[in-house]
């Protein structure tokens, strides 16, 4: 089984951000800079946050942290953004989801600013994925569209199941395979007979936030398996998946490891996203 490693994937993304990072400095007289803002205490996306800090100090970038207490209101945190959206040191940012219960995550994406939008979440950018006109795209989707190019699997005449229709991962997900012209089934928790449907498809992407879902049974033998599910402290230790990755040798062609497989990707979209979103606002090419 060839494990598709993100970790090795996203290394080589992060060296050539690295090079045009030193380039977009040398001509604008600055690093890029991504902006997060954290809302309240929760521990794994503390860590999300600081991985993505190291990230961004990896590649040249600079990192700006709005750090609020989880008692912060609609309005507060509506405040924060119109900052990050004005700040000219900020040329993408992001809002750490997931936010305190009583901030509703759609309210908040609306007000990013389009050109600035890290995550590719705001509905002007969901819409101009749509019709195949992004300037930037969902992190984890596209992280996986990345690494299935990297290892060179073909998804063109693929029959594909995705495994979850959120938003951020499985909706976005079903359209960039369809565009790359494999043939998309689209599961969810009111799907009949899901395992049906894995166990007929040649590249599998499960992001269903179960852990341990799904394991070598409900897959066919040569099957590509990509694991997007995340389950534990967010720190690689004692981290798995939405697969039962052990299961997987010897049964299917490849699969992404947890951790170590789409998460460092995503990391590195959004590295990617910034530098896009950077030189666009800055009117500048670099190759
Ligand atoms: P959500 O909870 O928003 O969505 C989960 C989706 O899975 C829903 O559409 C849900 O269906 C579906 N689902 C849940 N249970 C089942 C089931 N038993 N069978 C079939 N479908 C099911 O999760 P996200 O999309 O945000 O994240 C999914 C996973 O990916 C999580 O583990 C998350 O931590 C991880 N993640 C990892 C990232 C990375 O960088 N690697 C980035 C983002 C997320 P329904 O709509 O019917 O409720």
């Amino acid at each position: 089984m060839l494990i598709l490693d993100g970790k090795a994937v996203a290394q080589k993304m992060k060296s050539i951000i690295a090079v045009r990072a030193l380039e977009f400095a040398k001509q604008v007289g600055r690093k890029p800079g991504l902006g997060v803002i954290i809302v309240g205490e929760d521990p794994a996306s503390h860590v999300y946050v600081k991985n993505k800090e190291m990230a961004c100090q990896a590649v040249h970038f600079h990192s700006i942290r709005l750090q609020l207490p989880s008692s912060t209101t609609k309005e507060e945190l509506l405040q924060a953004i119109q900052k990050m959206n004005q700040n000219e040191l900020v040329d993408a940012f992001l809002v750490q989801m997931p936010l305190p219960p009583h901030l509703s995550s759609e309210i908040i994406l609306d007000a990013i600013d389009p050109l600035k939008d890290a995550d590719g979440l705001h509905p002007i950018n969901m819409g101009y994925l749509w019709v195949n006109r992004q300037r930037v795209a969902p992190c984890t989707p596209w992280g996986v569209i990345k690494i299935l190019d990297h290892y060179q699997i073909p998804i063109k005449g693929q029959s594909c199941v995705v495994v979850g229709r959120s938003q951020i991962v499985g909706r976005p997900m079903a359209h960039l395979l369809t565009m790359a012209d494999g043939t998309v089934t689209l599961c969810h928790s009111r799907t009949p007979n899901l395992r049906e449907k894995t166990r007929q498809a040649d590249i599998i992407v499960v992001a269903a936030g179960q852990r341990h879902l799904l394991g070598s049974d409900d897959f066919k033998k040569g099957a590509t398996i990509i694991d997007v599910g995340i389950h534990g402290s967010g720190q690689g230790k004692g981290v798995t998946g939405d697969v039962r990755f052990s299961e997987l040798e010897g049964h299917v062609a490849a699969a992404t490891p947890v951790p170590g497989g789409v998460g460092p990707m995503t990391i590195a979209c959004l590295l990617e996203n910034t530098l896009i979103l950077a030189q666009h606002n800055k009117n500048i090419i670099i190759n």
